[in-house]
């Protein structure tokens, strides 16, 4: 069923009207500065199986590593990188520590993304530019309800600190930000989520969560919340990802959206209270 032309409710019988803590994924469903990122995640693990002198073509990697990479999209950045070298160890070769990928892949990544990190810090670029659009109007919106609002990211946390002053997000989150750590069995989105239920003293129909990645949407259903999944189309910024709305609605979206240009209509159907 469709609440107008962007907004797709997948679940009609989803409890609406009691939420009191909304929880956001970053990268994808706020924040556009790390668009692009896949790009440069496959193709190098690509490399990295290549030199395992396995037998498979570049296109069968390129599957493999895709399949894994988007699975794991949404845990911290360093479960994609324990997978890859399982994966090298499984073409019999000895893998470099996860988190020395880890920190190839970042360095690759800071070139495609300095540019923009250098334009928000000197105002040649707005917030707006690398945002998911209507971002902050939503966030304002929740706000105005009186809603607990919390991030969390499989990035980094001083990046997503950073990044999210940049994008003039930090006021509608405070201390409610988190992000990986070195110490990566501190942190998860699981427990991020069993955080919110315990301090709030919420039921998990009170539990609203917005992500763009399996894991949260995951994460959100498993505690009786319910998952809105931003199928953004991080380049064009406009319209639904395909690709991800179908692993979306795999992972148990309750709803999907392309962005927040309706954010109005679809918060008027959350607050609701059902029939
Ligand atoms: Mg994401």
């Amino acid at each position: 069923m469709f609440l107008d032309d962007e907004i797709e409710v997948l679940n009609p019988d989803l409890p609406r009207g009691g939420f009191r803590s909304v929880l956001f994924d970053f990268d994808g469903t706020l924040s556009l500065i790390r668009e692009g990122w896949p790009e440069i995640m496959i193709p190098m693990m690509v490399d990295v199986l290549r030199q395992t002198r396995t037998k498979e073509t570049d296109a069968e990697l390129t599957a493999a590593v895709d399949d894994f990479v988007m699975r794991l999209n949404g845990r911290q950045t360093i479960y994609q990188m324990i997978q890859l070298a399982e994966e090298v160890r499984r073409r019999g070769s000895v893998p470099l520590e996860p988190l020395a990928y880890k920190h190839r892949y970042h360095d690759l990544l800071m070139e495609r993304i300095r540019g923009r990190l250098a334009d928000l810090e000197s105002g040649v670029a707005k917030p707006e530019d690398w945002t998911v659009p209507g971002s902050r109007a939503l966030l304002a919106a929740l706000k105005e309800r009186g809603v607990a609002l919390y991030l969390a990211s499989g990035t980094d946390l001083r990046y997503v600190l950073h990044e999210a002053e940049l994008l003039g997000l930090t006021p509608y989150f405070g201390e409610h930000i988190h992000g990986a750590m070195d110490e990566y069995k501190n942190f998860s989105k699981q427990m991020v989520v069993e955080q919110i239920i315990a301090s709030q003293r919420l039921h998990g129909r009170e539990l609203l969560g917005f992500g763009d990645g399996f894991v949260e949407i995951e994460e959100v259903k498993k505690a009786g919340g319910v998952a809105i999944a931003v199928a953004s189309d991080e380049a064009k910024r406009q319209g639904v990802n395909a690709w991800k709305r179908n692993r979306l609605i795999q992972a148990g979206a309750d709803v999907v959206i392309p962005e927040y240009r309706r954010h109005q209509r679809l918060l008027e159907y959350l607050f609701e209270p059902s029939p």
